[in-house]
């Protein structure tokens, strides 16, 4: 019996192979640790192998769109998530 693994896609919901959705990954950055709320990075993890906490979405720029709409990215890491980083990941994943 050959186990595929599954995850949802924060923008869309829809249950797909792991190995079909990009990973989401928060790095932290070694920047001043009394800067709690922007000091989080995040980036596109196409190998599954960042470590880190990460979010599971489809390879489109629609599903960031809907996933900064329901704000699923801040449910899954638990911290607010600025503009500039949902324009970063966009461009992320449009450019790949
Ligand atoms: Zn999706």
């Amino acid at each position: 019996m050959k186990h595929v693994p599954e995850r949802s896609c924060i923008g869309c919901g829809e249950k797909k192979e792991k190995s079909s959705l990009i990973r989401i990954v928060r790095i932290r950055e070694n920047t001043s640790a009394n800067d709690t709320r922007d000091a989080a990075g995040f980036m596109l993890d196409r190998t599954g192998r960042m470590n880190g906490r990460g979010a599971y979405l489809c390879d489109n720029a629609e599903c960031l769109a809907l996933a900064a709409k329901r704000h699923s990215l801040e449910r899954s890491f638990h911290c607010r998530i600025s503009p500039e980083i949902y324009e970063a990941l966009t461009e992320a994943v449009r450019k790949t």
